[in-house]
């Protein structure tokens, strides 16, 4: 199972944003109390929890260093005191430049914070400008070195690609430029325009002009051939990492772990405990009217919940445990759609074998119309042993992704 903590806070809401996070310019008077909360929800949970202990642990945001050192420390520690962690788990803080220095840094690495995701998204400051970002390139720069003096060895960063006033050929600067730093893995994403943000109101009153689809695909074609110059690889629709360092947090939601969510506005995706959504073998057989063939009883794929904790802190610092809500009872038939629309954002697919054992159905039996449709427009590839996005099939992803639900 892996963690989710999300730290609403930021120094002041960039132009584009509509996550919750709460502009608090630096200062967070509550985050005394909310740390305590969320430590209560962790506490409320132990027994969905289990004993396996947490592969791995997100720190998110929000900002969530804009936390105080004290903060950030009766967190993290709170947590490992609070729940199982394995040995080996993956434990990333998501960080922006402006909100860091050599003491804060320092302090996550002692605590055992062995990841840092740093939202970079430009590495020209006009365009960190046009996005509302606290941050110049300079101050990030200064931050990434650190972080490695300190003995960070596993940093993603964050870019971004459609911002206003980015051209081409800046957009290529600011990839060549931080590949040159060699992270172990970059993220890039297209901006995405969302309703009721300053930068929306801009482009709709046509104060501001976005760079418009065509410059948005050609980004996105040049982001894997110079990434890939520079020993990336693509092993999702937006991710780029050095052999070995794939985000295995992200990797867990793409592959059906379960995780737990703390704080206003997380989300949980936890199997069914109560044992009688499990898909067994048998109840494969009996759905069948008893055709189903022998699983080697590794059908054991269990009916899911989404849980989400609603956007309000207040709320949540009155009561962090009782808040949360069940969002989506997910049966098998929503299991195997989330299954093809998540693999397919891998560059490696969705596994027939895996399908099979998973669900008791092969996927041609559930799917094979759409798979035959869009291997003819090639858009996907059939492997033989998976099925996967082509090139092309990236460009317009999520239009093949809907046809799987
Ligand atoms: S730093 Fe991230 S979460 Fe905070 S306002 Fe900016 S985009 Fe939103």
């Amino acid at each position: 199972m892996e963690l989710y903590v999300h730290i609403p806070f930021c120094v002041r809401k960039c132009r584009y944003c509509d996550f919750y996070s709460l502009p608090n310019g630096g200062q967070v008077p509550e985050a005394e109390d909310y740390v305590r909360a969320l430590l209560r929800e962790l506490d409320s949970r132990k027994e969905e929890i289990g004993g396996s202990g947490f592969t791995s642990i997100f720190v998110g945001g929000g900002t969530p260093t804009v936390l105080s050192c004290k903060d950030l420390e009766t967190l993290i520690t709170g947590i490992f005191d609070g729940a199982p962690v394995t040995r080996d788990a993956e434990i990333t803080v998501e960080c922006n430049p402006g909100t860091l220095d050599t003491e804060k840094l320092t302090l996550m690495r002692q605590l055992g914070v062995n990841r840092l995701s740093i939202g970079l998204q430009s590495a020209a400051n006009a365009e960190l400008k046009a996005l509302g970002r606290i941050h110049t390139y300079e101050e990030f720069l200064k931050n990434y070195e650190t972080a490695r003096k300190v003995g960070f060895c596993n940093i993603n960063v964050d870019l971004m690609s459609g911002i206003p006033g980015q051209t081409i050929e800046s957009f290529e600067r600011t990839l060549r430029t931080v590949a040159g730093l060699e992270p172990e893995h970059i993220s890039v994403y297209s901006l995405i325009l969302e309703e009721g943000t300053p930068l929306y109101s801009d482009v709709e009153a046509g104060r501001i002009l976005l760079p418009g689809e065509d410059a948005d695909r050609q980004m996105y074609e040049l982001t894997g051939k110079v990434l890939a110059e520079y020993g990336y690889e693509r092993y999702e629709i937006s991710n780029y990492a050095r052999p070995g360092h794939r985000c295995r947090h992200n990797m867990g939601y793409w592959t059906g772990e379960e995780y737990l969510g703390l704080g206003p506005a997380a989300a949980s995706y936890l199997r069914d405990k109560s044992g009688n959504g499990v898909i067994t073998e048998e109840s494969v057989r009996q759905e069948q009217g008893g055709q189903a063939g022998n699983f080697g009883g590794r059908i054991d794929y269990a009916v899911m919940y989404r849980y989400k904790n609603p956007p309000d802190i207040t709320a949540y610092i009155a009561d962090p445990v009782g808040v949360r809500t069940v969002e989506e009872r997910l049966e098998k038939k929503d299991l195997m759609s989330e299954y093809m629309i998540l693999r397919l954002r891998l560059t490696g697919g969705a596994d027939r074998e895996e399908f099979r054992k998973l669900f008791g159905n092969t996927m041609d039996e559930i799917f094979g119309d759409t798979i035959r449709k869009y291997t003819g427009l090639g858009l996907l590839e059939d492997r033989g042993d998976c099925v996967a996005l082509t090139e092309k099939g990236f460009d317009v992803a999520n239009s093949v992704m809907c046809e799987f639900i």
